[in-house]
């Protein structure tokens, strides 16, 4: 067996690695454009910050280990340039030192991945502008920032910018984010992004939403940026993070199929439409393990995963790929917010029936030092209460809440199962009923009619006439400090006795702080005959959708 591999990072080395564990006799060439195989996309923002002091460290293998260890034939600098499907034949091009020849194989694994997006704007090419994709980009970064950087301007407020703001900001750099929509981390629901906001605000980022670049130019301080709104920002650095397309002209040039956004399409085994010829990560279109639709996910986790399939496929051992849940986190100074599986908004345009449910637990039990609060997200079936998606935001446990619900969604389990779940307990580490089971009891509860809910955007888009009652249980000092307009105050230690004070023709909306009084309050007036529900997540799920200043 001659099996060739085109690129020698995430995907591809996983696959080449997994090859020769399988196969002590096939011949290995793995194929790799860049100088380095194998190095740490994900770190290359914090060696720009100094959080990763040196660059070695970036180099997660070099071509002699990976020869010493999986007797690997590994070509660097070397790019496949062309397919030829009927001669089973790569041309490639020896980069060092110009010089073209062929290559045969039996079995070919594309990892190409994906390549930066840089729109064709008047200036794009002038000096100070970057992408951010490999160690050569980062290195002509770090060396622009240790010579003195004072204004970065980052178009795009995605993932990887995100992590660049934070090392901007660490290395004292003044940081503008211009992103185009209404909001910062698209996978996100805008409401669960917030928190994030308000921390940018906090580190001194400027952001700029809604608006994007028009173009560049030159000035004697480095560059100014135009933006579509007409203002105009200086900076020494720009770095374009607003997305990225599969690096996919070898497919195309072979005639393999690929997706209307550019994905290599694969079968559950990873094959293109050649069967001898298997793609896998950024570079291919995969099926959304929720949605069962085509989608383009571009993560280090199923890269790695799906070379290891292909090079079991290609080595006999059938084994599929289950699709891709989206499952993905950022850090950003103190605050984390990670997602997994289906968003509301993607249930939405998917026209896919479902509910939610916020909880805004602490992160270990509220009495031991130093507990963190959060906010989890849950969807969800409306009848089954299959897990849908989550989406968490807050300091420290949103990982561990995200990976369990990741976990849950995996083996397609229900919120009943949530408040089953028996999961680790000690005071600095969570809670008896951990935030996992209060989620699946507020959704679970929710599927029971034991306390009817309203969404607070219902409520916000409803006209004033069409508006519910709205009544704030919380204490006097609570609602002192803010409640939402228009709602009346009567803490729900007080409600029973002051019933008369409600409306019998009209809905009640009741909330409290994170949902916990409000459902006390809705139980109460349920059963004394009002017509109520409770405000799902409280106050702050409405400071969520509204932020306060
Ligand atoms: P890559 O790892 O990009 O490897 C593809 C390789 O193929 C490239 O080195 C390229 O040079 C080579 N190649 C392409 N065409 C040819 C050719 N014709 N001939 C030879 N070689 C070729 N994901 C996460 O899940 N978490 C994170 O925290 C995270 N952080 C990231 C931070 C940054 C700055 C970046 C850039 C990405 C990050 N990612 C993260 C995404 C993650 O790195 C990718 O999803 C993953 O690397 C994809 O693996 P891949 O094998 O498909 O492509």
């Amino acid at each position: 067996m001659k099996l060739i591999i085109v690129g020698g990072v995430a995907g591809g080395a996983s696959a080449a690695a997994r090859a020769r564990r399988l196969s002590e006799d096939a011949e290995i060439i793995v194929f790799e454009r860049g100088p380095d195989v194998s190095f740490a996309n994900c770190g290359l923002p914090y060696y720009v910050g100094g959080e990763i002091a040196t660059r070695d460290k970036l180099l997660v293998t070099t071509p002699e280990r990976l020869k010493a260890r999986f007797r690997l034939d590994v070509r660097p600098q070397t790019a496949v340039e062309a397919i030829d499907r009927q001669r089973k034949i790569v041309c490639v091009r020896d980069l060092l030192h110009n010089r073209v020849y062929e290559e045969s194989y039996d079995k070919l694994i594309l990892a190409p991945g994906a390549a930066p997006l840089r729109p064709p704007l008047p200036g794009i090419d002038l000096p100070g502008i970057y992408t951010l994709r490999n160690l050569q980009d980062v290195d002509r970064i770090k060396q622009k920032v240790d010579h003195g950087v004072r204004q970065a301007v980052l178009l795009g407020g995605g993932f990887i910018n995100l992590e660049l703001a934070e090392n901007l900001v660490r290395r004292g750099i003044a940081t503008t984010i211009v992103e185009k929509n209404t909001q910062i981390l698209t996978p996100f629901d805008p409401e669960m992004t917030t928190p994030i906001v308000e921390e940018l605000h906090a580190r001194g980022v400027t952001l700029r939403l809604g608006d994007a670049a028009e173009g560049f130019t030159a000035t004697p301080d480095g560059l100014r940026v135009r933006l579509l709104s007409g203002a105009e920002l200086p900076a020494q650095l720009v770095v374009v993070g607003i997305g990225v397309r599969p690096d996919n002209p070898l497919a195309v040039q072979a005639g393999l199929a690929v997706g209307p956004r550019g994905g290599i399409q694969v079968n559950e085994y990873l094959q293109t439409s050649d069967p001898d010829i298997y793609a896998v990560g950024d570079a291919i279109e995969v099926t959304d393990y929720v949605l069962n639709e085509p989608t383009q996910i571009p993560l280090a986790g199923p890269a790695n995963r799906q070379g290891r399939i292909a090079a079991d496929n290609v080595f006999g051992r059938q084994t599929s790929y289950r699709g891709t849940q989206g499952t993905a986190i950022l850090g950003f100074f103190q605050r984390t917010i990670a997602i997994t599986g289906a968003s509301e908004k993607a249930l939405r345009r998917a026209n896919r029936p479902y509910r939610k449910i916020y909880v805004h637990p602490t992160h270990h039990a509220g009495y031991y030092p130093g507990a963190e609060s959060m906010t989890l997200k849950l969807l969800f079936e409306p009848d089954t209460g299959k897990i849908l998606g989550a989406q968490g935001v807050g300091g420290a446990g949103v990982d561990k809440r995200i990976d369990v619900l990741a976990a849950a969604i995996q083996g397609w389990m229900t919120v009943f199962d949530l408040e089953e779940m028996e999961l680790c307990y000690a005071p600095q580490f969570g809670s008896a009923k951990d935030p996992i089971n209060m989620a699946g009891f507020v959704a679970a509860g929710l599927i029971r009619d034991d306390h009817p809910q309203l969404d607070i955007e219902v409520v916000l888009a409803a006209a004033p006439s069409d508006r519910p009652f709205l009544l704030d249980v919380r204490t006097e000092t609570e609602y002192a400090a803010g409640h939402i307009p228009g709602a009346i105050n009567i803490p729900v230690d007080e409600l029973r006795n002051r019933l008369q004070e409600l409306p019998r023709d009209r809905e009640i909306a009741a909330y409290c702080q994170v949902g916990q009084r409000g459902y006390i309050a809705t139980r109460i007036l349920k059963q004394a005959g009002f017509r109520v529900a409770n405000l799902g997540g409280g106050y702050k799920t409405y400071r969520l959708h509204c932020p306060a200043g």
